[in-house]
């Protein structure tokens, strides 16, 4: 078999967090091209729905919407329940919900920080171990990819986004962290880290959406990224062809933490 074949995830059973639209649908169709089976998860479901729905009637394979607050405990747990019920095991998990706040650190307030930790960081920590503990017991593993970003390794300029970037930061270590406590028992777990990418995270956010030609003109390359841009790292990732890599950040930012 080539090495495009072995790349492919057919038969893969996969969640995608926060998969509704932006990176996290990108992604997931990505995922659904190369053959695998879907979940998309969102508190958006009719979102959700939409691209559960556009996923299947593209690629011919399963691909379900499940609404699910990655914050909640329980969400998160009937997620899984619902997920295993549908599809009897769990290959790879994208554990990609996010949200960014920004507002000077002296004017952010303890509800907007805990927000930000909440979603980005306590909601990776759940969805990861919930995975885990799936892939842990089930024969062959999987593989977890969590969305972090370059601003877990550098500081955004010139919005301020303290609570931001100090969830992205621990998102690197707590993938370092998973990985290393699992690496003997085949559940494998790294994080992605991209750069400025046009969603809605950034193109609808009035605050951000002045920044896009500053952060243009500050990257290497002198654009912003395309979700399409991140398909590629996560679907190598999700796949076995990555069988020797965990633990792994890996950044996809047009060069912009190169300077
Ligand atoms: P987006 O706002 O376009 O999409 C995020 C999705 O997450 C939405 O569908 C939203 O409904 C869902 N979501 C939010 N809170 C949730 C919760 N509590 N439970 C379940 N779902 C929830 O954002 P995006 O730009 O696609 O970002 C996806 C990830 O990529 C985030 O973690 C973000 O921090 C990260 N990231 C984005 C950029 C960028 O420039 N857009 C850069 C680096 C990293």
């Amino acid at each position: 078999m080539g090495i495009i074949e072995k790349m492919r995830l057919d038969g893969k059973k996969i969640f995608v967090t926060g998969g509704a639209r932006g990176i996290g649908r990108s992604v997931a169709l990505a995922f659904a091209e190369a053959g695998a089976d879907l979940a998309i998860v969102d508190l958006d479901i009719e979102e959700a729905k939409k691209t559960a729905e556009e996923i299947a009637a593209k690629n011919g394979t399963k691909a379900i919407a499940i609404k699910a607050d990655v914050t909640n405990p329980e969400d998160v747990n009937a997620m899984i329940d619902k997920f295993l019920k549908e599809f009897d095991r769990l290959d790879v998990a994208f554990c990609n919900a996010g949200i960014c706040i920004n507002t000077p650190a002296e004017e952010m307030s303890y509800e907007q920080w805990k927000k930000v930790l909440d979603i980005n960081l306590s909601g990776v920590f759940l969805t990861a171990q919930a995975a885990g503990k799936v892939m842990l017991k089930q024969e062959g593993g999987g593989s977890i990819i969590n969305t972090a970003s370059m601003s877990g390794h550098i500081v955004n300029y010139p919005q301020p986004q303290c609570s931001y970037n100090a969830s992205k930061a621990g998102v690197i270590q707590l993938t370092k962290s998973l990985a290393v406590e699992w690496a003997t028992r085949n559940v494998r777990v790294n994080s992605l880290s991209p750069g400025y990418m046009g969603t809605e995270l950034t193109l609808n956010s009035p605050s951000l959406k002045p920044l896009i030609e500053q952060w243009s003109d500050m990257t290497p390359v002198k654009r912003i990224g395309k979700p399409e841009e991140l398909q590629s790292i996560c679907v190598y990732l999700a796949g076995d062809t990555s069988s020797f890599t965990t633990g792994s950040d890996f950044v996809v930012d047009g060069g912009f933490t190169s300077i």
